[in-house]
């Protein structure tokens, strides 16, 4: 198991529904969190805030999400199975968000800033979460992953909204017409 970035076309698919969580499924969950965790010991500057299954090669529509995003030292995820937006509302607001499957790139991206999400847990009870914030934006775009859809693709063409990350940890604007425009590896169907 490893997690893939683009332009796996398997990031571009729309992920099917889970029937049963059986073994098979809690074992996805298992990986994901171990992948999770495998990526920030190699991301310094980072925390891995939250993944999709696709983001491993694996179309089935579960994410999770870390309890606690700012405190590295508590490494606990939870999962969420088939979780749907049942609402996004509340102000449009940009922000950096980052994805381990689009190494080295950054984007300020506008997001709903209110969410309601329903879903179910790894035990089976079904949850309805509101979110908001840092949160709200986190399942919007964990959720994105499971219809195939890329951050990069909210931004596509905003010359002023890709980041790259310096060997300090500080984000810098990237040469958009060098190095975002006509990429085939962000946007192999252009
Ligand atoms: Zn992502």
């Amino acid at each position: 198991m490893k997690i893939i970035t683009t332009p796996d076309p398997r990031l571009r698919e729309k992920s099917e529904k889970v029937r049963v969580i059986d073994d098979e499924i809690l074992k996805v969950i298992a990986d994901m969190r171990k992948l999770s965790l495998d990526w920030e010991k190699e991301h310094p500057y980072e925390l891995s805030a939250a993944m999709a299954a696709p983001q491993m090669g694996v179309n089935k529509r579960i994410i999770i999400i870390r309890d606690d995003m700012e405190d590295k030292n508590k490494a606990t995820f939870t999962a969420l199975i088939n979780p749907e937006v049942i609402k996004a509302d509340g102000k449009v607001r940009k922000d950096y968000e980052g994805c381990l499957s689009v190494p080295f790139i950054y984007g300020m991206v506008p997001r709903h800033t209110k969410v309601r999400v329903k879903a179910k847990l790894e035990d089976g009870t079904e949850v309805r979460i509101k979110a908001t914030d840092e949160l709200a934006r986190t399942l919007l775009h964990e959720i994105d992953h499971l219809n195939g859809i890329l951050f990069i693709d909210h931004i596509k063409d905003d010359k002023e909204a890709f980041y790259e990350m310096n060997d300090k940890g500080d984000l810098i604007p990237v040469d958009y017409d060098k190095k975002i425009a006509g990429n085939k590896k962000l946007f192999p169907d252009d």
